[in-house]
């Protein structure tokens, strides 16, 4: 068996943002040479998801709209985590809504999505340096 690991890395200029990372996951495919097997990709924080959706920038709002007026506003006093000095419940729960990491089939040496499917990395309290690991194994 094959194991190929990779860390991706960012830094957003948004708090929040949704960051199409497909293309980064299938070079570490190809480098990896493994032919049959998964990627997994996993985001290394608390407060971010790795999500398989739609490369269209207005569902990407849409997200966004949907996480802030419905899942967890961001609103620090309405949350009991925030009594520790944090402001970043919001972002906890955005995570956990979303989930923290996909895995993707390789057949034939590449990614095997959908047509419409495409990787994500979501962050929800950006600003800093944060990452992501890619772990391709297979044969
Ligand atoms: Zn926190």
């Amino acid at each position: 068996m094959k194991s190929h690991t990779h860390y991706l890395w960012f830094n957003t200029k948004q708090r929040q943002e949704v960051i199409d990372i497909t293309d980064e996951v299938a070079a570490q495919v190809a480098q990896s040479g493994v032919l049959e097997g998964f990627a997994l990709v996993s985001a290394m924080h608390i407060t971010a998801s790795v999500f398989v959706n739609d490369h269209e920038s207005g569902l990407w709002g849409d997200i966004l709209k949907w996480l802030e007026e419905t899942v967890a506003p961001w609103d620090p006093p309405r949350y009991r985590h925030n009594d520790t000095g944090e402001d970043n419940a919001a972002a906890h729960l955005r995570s956990l809504t979303i989930g923290h990491e996909v895995i993707v089939p390789i057949t034939n040496g590449k990614l095997d999505l959908g047509t419409w499917q495409r990787v994500f990395y979501g962050e929800w309290d950006g600003q800093r340096r944060k990452r992501v690991i890619i772990k391709v194994v297979g044969e």
